[in-house]
């Protein structure tokens, strides 16, 4: 029988209701980094999809985009960088300021992460409001990066944040969504 991949990928992951905090519904991802079925499943369709787009490196959001990030760029031969929270990378690091729902929210990067011109993958595990991956997409393109693409394993369309994305001219790739 044949299973669509992102309908398997998708059924893996566990939705907790009200978590962290009431009226939240957190998609928890961990169940299909657990089973080696659905992990290598979803880093396969990431990697089809990215084999032949000529990529330099791929960038993966703290810290679930950490897990897949790393996980692709060895697989398609790539180097990694780290997108990371607010005072953790040691060297000169470029920063991007945010508003969460309730105050800000800050991502930085190593100056000497990206060399001007280099074709970036993007990725993290969930777009919600897109207000991470667009700060994160700011960055990358202050260091002179070409982003080629926000990927992430699911998105949330009735946030608004895919279309926040794509209405910047990034183009998005995600795996599955829930209403
Ligand atoms: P946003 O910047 O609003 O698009 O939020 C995306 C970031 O917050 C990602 O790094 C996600 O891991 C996390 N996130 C936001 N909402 C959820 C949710 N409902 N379930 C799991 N993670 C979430």
């Amino acid at each position: 029988m044949h299973i669509d991949p992102a309908v398997y990928v998708r059924s893996a992951i566990r939705s907790v209701p009200d978590w962290p905090k009431p009226g939240i519904t957190f998609r928890d991802i961990t169940p299909v980094l657990q089973d080696p079925r659905s992990f290598r499943v979803l880093i396969d369709l990431f990697v089809y999809r990215y084999m032949r787009q000529r990529l330099d490196l791929v960038a993966g959001i703290d810290a679930r985009g950490f897990i897949l990030g790393s996980v692709l760029a060895y697989e398609l031969n790539l180097g990694f960088v780290p997108v990371r929270k607010k005072g953790k990378l040691p060297f000169q690091t470029v920063a991007e300021e945010y508003s969460l729902e309730y105050g800000n929210a800050t991502v930085e990067m190593h100056t000497d992460s990206v060399r001007p011109g280099q074709r970036v993958l993007l990725i993290d595990d969930l777009i919600a409001t897109g207000g991470t991956m667009v700060a994160a997409s700011k960055l990358l393109q202050r260091l002179g990066a070409n982003v080629i693409e926000a990927a992430a394993i699911i998105d949330l369309p009735y946030l608004g944040g895919s279309q926040a994305l794509k209405d910047t001219g990034l183009p998005i790739y995600t795996v599955c969504s829930f209403d």
